[in-house]
């Protein structure tokens, strides 16, 4: 971190209300399109990423899903490197890229400003309904009851939407579909009509009248940026030596939609880093084949206008010197644990019934991790083939099921220990044992 960076409370760092100032927004803009098509991805892969199973919660079994496979505790690889891999990406994203996360990605943000948009649409390009402690302003004009009925309208469609998001990940699409289409599914919970219900109402009242609450009061993301933002980190960097080029022009704060004057930023300022200025100054600019003198930058503010790459380079080089390494760490540890993922699970316990000081019956306990059924054959291996039973030899176990197999042994062992192995498998595809050492001190027949 560099010193002399002075940080203030989360509290005292503003977060300015999206689309209150209207101006003579760019016609054309380079970064505005790339960033809604960047905000309409992130929506669908919030969708796509439950949906196509890469990853979901069971809450039947209050565990993770990842491609399909329960992840217990006990796959320490997988958890481990996705913790490791999320937690240090994220230092990195915050070091690296600040805000972009929250102008560019954050569904939050797209949501909001899509209703500030709306708003602004229906009620007035001034229009300011959602709680920001000022006076509600609508424009005369548009204060129509059609306008206020199609505004409520869309928002609630749009609740109705967002609320639908979390179910992907606790349910299978096939499941969200019966919720959808009010079918029977015995794998709904009786009561997620009523959850989903108070959800649609939550995300109403987010969308309709606390849009920024969020980012003001509840953001864990921008909680933690703070602490590892820099004057380093991407940022909005204006090229004080052409100053005089500005004597007579104000388009970049009139362009910003959050009313930032964008020459001036600061580490802790409601820059999103949208880029609609450095826009708005490049349009501008080209006309005389010059450059704006707005830029994306990762180098301290300067009044240079170049775009010294190198510096750059060293300066992202000694931001992610450390914490790149965390981050390949994780992926490795994740990539191995899903490769070496083992998809049944195989314990061998006392089954409580003992003659005397030694135990005769042991509980085989069978589970299937996968989410779909699967054919187990058990073997005992180490032991005389009519000094034992099985319960049975070959298991059909439901999707995440189990199931439990008894083993006596004979009590006519000779005395001492025995090493026994129990050999599960699931066709040629896996095999799992599991060692029991058993103890024989009687001569008698089974
Ligand atoms: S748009 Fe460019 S020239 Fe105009 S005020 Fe902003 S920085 Fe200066
Ligand atoms: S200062 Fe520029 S990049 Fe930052 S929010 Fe305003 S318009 Fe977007």
């Amino acid at each position: 971190m560099a010193s002399g960076v002075k940080y203030k409370s989360i509290s005292s760092i503003p977060v300015k209300v999206i689309g209150t100032v209207v101006g003579s927004k760019p016609t054309h803009s380079e970064f505005r399109w790339k960033r809604r098509l960047v905000q309409m991805l992130v929506l669908v892969l919030v969708v796509l990423i439950p949906a196509s199973g890469l990853f979901r919660i069971d809450p039947g079994a209050a565990a993770f899903v990842v491609l399909d496979r329960q992840i217990w505790l006990a796959d320490f690889s997988l958890v481990t490197g996705a913790w490791l891999f999320l937690a240090s990406s994220l230092v990195l994203l915050y070091s690296t890229a600040g805000t972009v996360f929250c102008g560019w990605v954050c569904p939050q943000n797209s949501m909001a400003e899509w209703a500030n948009n709306l708003t602004h649409k229906l009620l007035g390009k001034h229009a300011e309904v959602s709680l920001t402690g000022e006076a509600p302003r609508v424009a005369g004009a548009k204060n129509k009851i059609m306008n206020w009925m199609l505004l409520g309208v869309a928002f609630f469609g749009a609740a109705m939407f967002f609320a639908l998001i979390p179910l992907f990940y606790f349910y299978q699409p096939s499941v969200v579909w019966s919720f959808v289409t009010l079918q029977e599914n015995t794998q709904l919970a009786g009561s997620l009509h009523w959850i989903y219900a108070v959800c649609v109402v939550i995300v109403f009242i987010d969308i309709a009248l606390i849009r920024h609450f969020w980012c003001r009061y509840a953001c864990i993301y921008r909680v933690w940026m703070h602490s590892f933002k820099t004057k380093q980190t991407l940022h909005i960097a204006y090229d004080a030596s052409r100053s005089d080029e500005c004597a007579k022009c104000n388009y970049c704060v009139t362009s910003c939609f959050i009313d930032l004057d964008p020459r001036k930023t600061d580490i802790y300022d409601s820059c999103i880093n949208c880029g609609d200025c450095v826009d708005a100054c490049n349009r501008l600019h080209n006309k005389q084949g010059v450059p704006g003198l707005l830029r994306f930058d990762m180098l301290e503010r300067t009044n240079k206008s170049v775009n010294k790459f190198r510096g750059v380079a060293i300066s992202l080089f000694a931001r992610m010197g450390w914490t790149s390494p965390f981050v390949v760490l994780g992926a490795v540890m994740f990539i191995w644990g899903l490769w070496s993922y083992q998809p049944y699970h195989v314990v061998v316990g006392n089954a409580d019934i003992q003659q005397g000081r030694t135990v005769q019956e042991y509980r085989i306990a069978l589970s299937n991790k996968l989410y779909h059924s699967a054919e187990l054959h058990v073997r005992v291996l180490g032991l005389p083939p009519d000094s034992y039973r099985l319960s049975a030899e070959n298991v059909k176990l439901p999707p995440v099921g189990r199931e439990s197999l008894i083993l006596s042994i004979a009590q006519d062992l000779p005395r001492g220990l025995h090493s026994v192995v129990v050999e599960v498998s699931a066709g040629d595809t896996w095999m799992g044992r599991f060692p029991v050492q058993h103890f024989s001190e009687q001569r008698r027949k089974l």
